[in-house]
């Protein structure tokens, strides 16, 4: 059975404005709705005939393909639709794969498809990782370039028919007994080609804009962690959702502590008397100074651990400790009288000890 035209289903001229399309397609559908005709088999088939028609002419692509192929340019057309008048044997043939895949891939084009997720990676100070913060940042955002409409041409004189493909979008070749379909490489399947583009969007048929966004920070985060933006990604096609955007983020180094999970872990240098004696000193942490006491025979590496002033736990599991380790420093440079101190103390302690003067004799030995 022949289809029938698109345009005298919707009852417009083959000239209709989209205005007029839209108009045309609102009465006819609210006509025809099965809500308004409960049960009736004849309104439920051409209801479904109205917006068949209205999705193809409402999309000006596809509509310049209809009007320039009808209902095989838009892939509508049965498999029991082939023209023999049109040609040989081969073009049978051509049609056949045309609709495999030539309306194939133009139905899927048509199905609304949600735009792709997008990432940007984020740079944050250490105590912003800590304490949350809140960070702006701009992003490309692309849209249908709102002077061409997306159609990319300056005017509707500027899209001309590929002359590669002639308007096919895809190009038949002859392997053996078939004739193989593959899209066309010079119109990017899209069986057009724009003469005169558009000079705000270049024939991109997309214009682009910085967007400014504001990013919260959780306090917690880590190198790594990802935050989303649901609905910042790339626009969806044929009026399908937006993707979202993943912030990645990465952690500056901070120049005193480092993270181990929710725990701040940092370095205090001591000197070998205050190891052995006790001192009482000041530690850094994030909210300031405060005083640790270091019993007397600390050994060098050893942890203390100050309880919550660590990290808030970004998934709220309570606060992290700071831990800090000490390392006992040793002299390097001698007056005489630490020298002779050192030396006192050492023969108290029964230690071997090897001076200058023995080690260079020492030395000495090994090479005589
Ligand atoms: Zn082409
Ligand atoms: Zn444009």
């Amino acid at each position: 059975m022949a289809k029938r035209d698109y345009y005298e289903i919707l009852g417009v001229k083959r000239d209709a404005s989209e205005q007029e399309l839209k108009k045309a397609y609102r009465q006819m559908a609210l006509k025809y709705h099965p809500d308004r005709n409960p049960g009736s088999k004849p309104a439920e088939e051409k209801f479904k005939e109205i917006n068949e028609a209205y999705e193809v002419l409402s999309d000006s692509q596809k509509r310049h393909r209809y009007d320039t192929f009808g209902h095989a340019g838009v892939g509508t057309e049965g498999m029991g639709g082939f023209d023999f008048n049109r040609g040989g044997f081969g073009d049978i043939f051509g049609d056949i794969f045309e609709d495999f895949f030539g309306g194939a891939t133009g139905r899927a084009r048509a199905r609304p498809e949600r735009g792709a997720d997008l990432r940007y990676n984020l740079r944050v100070e250490f105590e912003e990782a800590v304490f949350g913060h809140e960070a702006k940042i701009r992003i490309p955002k692309w849209e249908t370039c709102p002077d061409c409409r997306g159609s990319g041409a300056k005017s509707s004189g500027g899209i001309r028919t590929c002359p590669t493909c002639n308007g096919a979008g895809s190009i038949r070749f002859q392997q053996g007994f078939f004739t193989i379909s593959r899209s066309c490489g010079h119109c990017n399947g899209e069986g057009r080609i724009i003469s005169d583009p558009c000079p705000k969007c270049h024939g991109k048929k997309q214009v682009h804009h910085d967007k400014t966004l504001a990013v919260k920070i959780p306090a917690g985060v880590e190198t790594g962690t990802r935050l989303r933006l649901t609905g910042e990604g790339e626009p969806g096609s044929n009026g399908g959702p937006p993707g979202d955007l993943y912030v990645v983020l990465t952690v500056n180094d901070h120049p005193i502590f480092s993270r181990e999970g929710d725990d701040l872990l940092c370095e205090v240098p001591i000197s070998i008397g205050q190891a052995a004696l006790g001192v009482k000193i000041e530690v850094p942490t994030l909210k300031g100074k405060t005083h640790l006491k270091i019993p007397a025979g600390t050994q060098s590496g050893r942890v203390f651990r100050l309880k919550g002033l660590g990290v808030a736990n970004v998934k709220g599991h309570g606060i992290g400790d700071e831990r800090v380790a000490v390392r006992v420093t040793i002299p390097t440079k001698l007056t005489a009288r630490q020298r002779e101190l050192l030396e006192e103390f050492s023969k108290l302690s029964g230690d071997p000890v090897v001076t200058e003067e023995g080690l260079f004799e020492k030395v000495k030995n090994i090479f005589e």
